[in-house]
């Protein structure tokens, strides 16, 4: 790959073509451990994007990779996950925090895919609402990723623009006490689900509330965990 780059740069006749932003790897700068949570700083995190991105130069300097996106389904009260429509993957900087989904059951008596989605993205959903507040920036600018994998359930939490805004780092530095804010959102609402004091941010797309995907009592059960 490396040297197909370099061939790549003598292609053009630039030499000085800069390939490292597509050579980088992730790379983990920080681990943790928060009660049961385990988390870690990632830069150059691998995250996709379901919406195709057009983009069209003469010579690119995009740090964005095409690839194809994956689309969420539930289906037989299974979470799928289908390649189906063009989308696009890029490298950023985030954190992730993962957690035993074993555990988690016997924390909030949680037994369904759903219901373990609904707590990611639910913990999700907070944590960009609290960092925004504290950083002062558009919720839009920072965004998370679910991942229901066989053992584990995983939440990236990442800045939404390539190549990273130095949003998360800090954030990351002072977890635990983000970790009790957005745990207190959660839990000392009024509302029944969600709401814009809680978990509701601009553009929150429609299949989360259509699949019931927001839950502040699941994301305060994943939280507890902490
Ligand atoms: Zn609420």
């Amino acid at each position: 790959m490396t040297d197909e780059l370099d061939d790549f740069a003598h292609l053009i006749g630039d030499d000085e073509f800069d390939t490292s932003l597509l050579k980088r790897e992730s790379e983990t700068v920080e681990e943790r451990t928060t009660g049961e949570i385990d988390t870690k700083f990632v830069k150059n995190i691998r995250v996709q994007r379901a919406v195709p991105r057009v983009e069209i130069t003469y010579q690119s300097s995009s740090k964005v990779q095409e690839a194809h996106g994956e689309i969420l389904k539930i289906e037989d009260g299974e979470v799928r996950s289908e390649r189906a429509i063009a989308g696009h993957q890029y490298g950023t900087d985030g954190f992730e925090l993962q957690v035993s989904k074993r555990l988690f059951r016997t924390y909030a008596d949680v037994t369904t895919p759903e219901e373990r989605l609904a707590a990611l993205y639910s913990v999700g959903y907070s944590l960009r609402s609290v960092m925004a507040r504290q950083l002062g920036v558009n919720p839009i600018e920072i965004q998370c990723e679910p991942h229901l994998l066989n053992d584990y359930l995983r939440l990236l939490v990442y800045d939404n623009e390539p190549g990273g805004a130095g949003l998360s780092y800090p954030i990351y530095k002072n977890l635990s006490a983000v970790f009790d804010e957005a745990s207190m959102q959660l839990e000392t609402c009024e509302c029944s689900n969600y709401c814009e004091n809680c978990l509701l941010l601009p553009r929150t797309p429609t299949f989360l509330l259509d699949k019931n995907l927001l839950q502040r009592e699941l994301g305060a059960a994943l939280l507890d965990m902490r």
